[in-house]
């Protein structure tokens, strides 16, 4: 098959083209603006594999978009490309309406048109999927309800108001035009190449480097975290075996409080590189002033995609995190690439 890929060169993204090029042969083509969260430096293992193309494209620009279509043919568009950290939303939403929200609504349009003018095999097979997120659903109160397909959407920021727009536009191109979707909402993802802005990585390099690690409030915000790859391989799942019109969240199973996950890491740390004065790096916790309309626990009912479709994660949060830890102690040079900005300048054209 041919499957396009929007944000292929983001964290989530890259894992999935990764994840297909060594495990199908199927043709991939990678469709990003490469914003600052693009790093094709994370598609290294794969960008001379045949099966494997990349364009440079803004999911908000339509001509661009049909030219690719028109060219690849694709039977399968799975669309990833989103700005999708949600502090920075709050300091500055502009994008994340313009690329969340506009830019969906560009590829629905242009996926319309495009499957309308395939002939009637080729036009039961495509799919549209559409790759989201938990936080559409607000936040949970308590210890024991779970997010399930039919939990009322309550946003939270602006990433996750912008998701909620996008998952309802998608839903509306199912029912009022007969495009053939899938949609999946996905707790929260960590694995390797994870931009270090985000918890994980950043408290794995801030510790590295001995400087604080930032908790807002008190760390009690409870996730339920997902191992990257655990993630890929259920967005195969839906986007191959998954029913047309439906939602289908994705979890790990693996609710922990933010402060739980930063000793965590602390240990696995402590245990591979202890500090040279011995300490232990929980010495550099540090509580910060809470983020605005800050979600406190989210945690997905995942028994659907279980049931229909027989995924479930191979990692647990015990496993997943040490193989995290041990990725971003042997890839220092990808890390330290992202922080000191010349993964962007290089592409750039500028000489670093
Ligand atoms: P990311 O920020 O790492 O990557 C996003 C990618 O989209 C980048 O490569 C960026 O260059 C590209 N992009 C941004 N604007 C674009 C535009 N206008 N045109 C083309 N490309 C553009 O994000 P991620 O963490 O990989 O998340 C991928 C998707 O999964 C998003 O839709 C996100 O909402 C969703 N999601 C993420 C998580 C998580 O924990 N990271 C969890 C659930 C769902």
């Amino acid at each position: 098959m041919h499957i396009l890929i929007t944000g292929g060169a983001g964290f989530i993204g890259s894992a999935l083209i990764r994840y297909l090029i060594k495990n199908t042969d199927h043709q991939i083509l990678n469709i990003d603006k490469l914003t600052y969260a693009g790093n094709l430096e994370s598609l290294v293992e794969v960008e001379s594999n045949p099966n494997y193309t990349f364009q440079k494209i803004d999911i908000c620009d339509a001509a661009a978009i049909e030219q690719s279509f028109s060219e690849f043919q694709p039977d399968l568009i799975m669309h990833l490309a989103a700005e999708s950290h949600v502090d920075r939303s709050i300091d500055g939403p502009s994008e994340f309406i313009n690329t969340n929200i506009v830019g969906t609504y560009t590829l629905l349009e242009a996926s319309r048109k495009y499957w309308q003018s395939l002939d009637q095999h080729k036009k039961s097979q495509f799919r549209f999927h559409h790759i989201s997120t938990d936080e559409v659903y607000g936040d949970l109160e308590g210890t024991i309800d779970l997010f399930t397909e039919l939990t009322p959407y309550a946003p939270s920021s602006p990433y996750s108001a912008s998701k909620a727009s996008s998952d309802h536009l998608v839903r509306v191109w199912y029912r009022t035009y007969g495009l053939p979707i899938v949609i999946t909402n996905c707790s929260n993802n960590y694995g390797p190449y994870h931009f270090p802005e985000k918890l994980i990585p950043l408290v794995i390099l801030n510790a590295l480097d001995g400087k604080a690690l930032p908790i807002y409030g008190k760390g009690n915000q409870i996730r339920d975290w997902l191992y990257v790859e655990d993630h890929a391989k259920a967005l195969y799942k839906v986007v191959t075996e998954g029913a047309i019109g439906e939602t289908y969240n994705i979890g790990g199973h693996n609710e922990m409080q933010n402060i739980e996950v930063v000793k965590t890491i602390c240990h696995i740390l402590d245990e591979l590189k202890p500090q040279s004065n011995n300490q232990s790096y929980e010495e550099l916790i540090t509580f910060v002033e809470d983020r605005p309309g800050h979600d406190l626990r989210y945690a997905i009912d995942a028994s659907k995609i279980k049931n229909d479709l027989g995924w479930t994660p191979v990692e647990s949060f015990e496993s997943g995190i040490r193989k995290t830890v041990e990725w971003y102690l042997n890839n220092l040079d990808w890390c330290r690439r992202v922080q000191d900005g010349s993964y962007q300048r290089e592409r750039l054209g500028v000489k670093t």
